[in-house]
């Protein structure tokens, strides 16, 4: 079991059993959601997620035809990340409050990565999705 929460502590989260992997995302959206060099979510079937505090502070945007991305309408802070044709969700990992541990991790999309970024971990880089 993990928990996690934003920044302000007005949202929280619990995931049930483990977390299957852990993807780096460099698209252009991601950086923008992030503000930073790449997004990275853990990825957890929608089952095994559960908001436990701040729903009525969730807020939501539609950033393409099938994907919301979820954050504090307090202090801002990134949180999901949900393709409507899938069954899990992105949990934003910088949310997490219980150390990950070891699970595979991935870069995504990184033909589309910052200029600035140079990928020096031994994880698997694919240019586009990882399917
Ligand atoms: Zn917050
Ligand atoms: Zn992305």
């Amino acid at each position: 079991m993990y928990t996690g929460s934003c920044l302000c502590k007005a949202v929280e989260y619990r995931i049930d059993g483990a977390i299957d992997s852990l993807v780096h995302c460099h698209c252009s959206m991601c950086r923008k959601a992030h503000g930073a060099a790449f997004g990275s979510y853990a990825q957890v079937p929608l089952e095994r997620f559960h908001l436990t505090r701040g729903k009525d502070q969730l807020g939501v945007y539609h950033s393409s035809a099938h994907c919301t991305r979820t954050f504090c309408s307090h202090c801002g802070a990134t949180l999901q990340f949900v393709d409507n044709r899938r069954h899990d969700l992105g949990v934003a990992a910088g949310t997490l409050d219980t150390p990950l541990g070891e699970v595979p991790q991935a870069h995504i999309f990184v033909d589309s990565k910052a200029d600035w970024v140079e990928i020096c971990d031994r994880w698997p880089q694919h240019r586009l999705d990882s399917e």
